[in-house]
């Protein structure tokens, strides 16, 4: 048996990765054992965006959430760059949708009305630009014929999810934490007064709490703790181009420019179980609708194709939740790690820290879920 942690975090992706270095910052012991290279990593292979315009659309909680996830974005981001050197490429101009046709346009215009009515507490977030007062905001924009124009978000930014992954963890480790890579966890045993013994191959850890972060490898892991959750993969594929010149002043759903001048497009919503296949079909699809807002891709070179699977939930938003059976087991599970990682590592960590997870949580519980579709 190894020594006693404080907490012991199942999981290193971008949800385990942001809570446990918050845990550890607080000055908790903290072990990350993360899965084997074959699992699925959303972490590495998302899509960037920090994003709030439409998040949460039907789910004024998650709305909520998304804001302040957002709001705590600038300083997270400073805060992680200077104590690990890692730039994270994070730009906070804001983000587009783009519009094709006037009823796109004019659709768009009342679902982010409706949208910024359900947070009257904020101030409205949302501009619609009709395309002259689009380009007259981004006049480098050479935008295709059939653009209408565009939704506008101040709080919508970017990041590089492959950066911010390796800042989390490098800041983790800074901290005192002690990270076990291809240590997938295979049992979590509750003791009898209290606290868990995680075994993870021929090696047994003993911790206090255990936070199932395993993205959805939490499925197998969930109903040993009394945290079960009916989690099903989601495919989305993404397709990125050669490094172009500044075409793209601030990322959109969809398409945007990083750091490096690459072009990433996206994305598919595909319920097609655990295939990681990529298709020519959605290829030819995400580069048809990528030209028609920004006809100069046409002269890109693509670079890669590749697929990943997001965590879904059964009603798409994220769960946190605390085993009501085995006081001391959390999960916290979503598909918007990257935007919710500010959150992750400051607010969240610091409930779970204090063993209790606040009220304006409550909506997120899993047990609003019939818990046997988890099976
Ligand atoms: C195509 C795509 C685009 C996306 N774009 C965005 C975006 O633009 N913005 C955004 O906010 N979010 C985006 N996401 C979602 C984001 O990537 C996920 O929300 C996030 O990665 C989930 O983090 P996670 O830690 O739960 O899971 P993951 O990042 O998948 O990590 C899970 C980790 O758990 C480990 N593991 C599995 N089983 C075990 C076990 N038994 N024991 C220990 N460890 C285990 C795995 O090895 C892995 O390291 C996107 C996702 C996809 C698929």
């Amino acid at each position: 048996m190894n020594r006693d942690h404080d907490f012991i975090v199942a999981g290193a992706g971008m949800v385990g990765s942001a809570i446990a270095m918050g845990l550890a910052g607080a000055g908790r012991r903290v072990l990350m054992l993360d899965g084997a290279d074959t699992d699925y990593r959303a972490a590495k292979a998302n899509f960037g965006l920090v994003w709030v315009q439409g998040k949460g659309y039907g789910n004024v909680p998650y709305q909520r959430l998304s804001h302040e996830a957002a709001r705590l974005w600038p300083d997270f981001a400073r805060d992680l760059e200077r104590e690990t050197g890692i730039a994270l490429h994070y730009e906070n101009g804001g983000g587009l949708h783009f519009c094709v046709g006037a009823a796109e346009f004019e659709d768009r215009a009342t679902r982010m009305r409706q949208w910024d009515a359900n947070t009257p507490e904020l101030p409205d977030s949302i501009e619609m630009l009709d395309r002259g007062a689009l380009v007259r905001r981004f006049p480098m924009l050479r935008l295709g014929d059939a653009v209408s124009g565009a939704s506008f978000c101040g709080r919508d930014a970017h990041v590089n999810p492959l950066r911010l992954l390796a800042a989390l963890q490098a800041a983790f480790l800074r901290r005192g934490g002690v990270l076990l890579s291809r240590r997938p966890v295979e049992n979590i045993e509750p003791r009898a007064g209290g606290g868990f013994v995680v075994h993870a191959g021929a090696d047994r850890y003993a911790a206090a709490n255990v936070v199932l972060a395993a993205g959805l490898g939490t499925r197998a892991l969930g109903g040993m703790v009394g945290l079960d959750v009916p989690l099903r993969p989601q495919r989305g594929q993404i397709l990125v181009t050669e490094r172009l010149a500044p075409l793209l002043p601030v990322p959109a759903s969809g398409v945007r420019q990083t750091g490096e001048g690459t072009v990433m497009i996206g994305l598919t919503q595909e319920d097609v179980g655990y295939d990681l296949n990529t298709t020519a079909a959605a290829a030819a699809r995400m580069s048809r609708k990528a030209l028609r807002v920004l006809p100069d891709l046409a002269g890109a070179r693509l670079v890669r194709q590749w697929s990943c699977l997001r965590v879904m939930t059964p009603d798409g938003r994220p769960v946190y939740a605390g085993s009501a059976q085995y006081p001391g087991a959390w999960t916290a599970l979503c598909h918007s790690g990257v935007t919710l990682a500010s959150f992750h590592a400051g607010p969240l960590a610091r409930a779970l820290e204090g063993g209790a997870l606040p009220a304006t949580l409550d909506a997120f519980h899993h047990e609003r879920f019939d818990v046997s579709q988890a099976a």
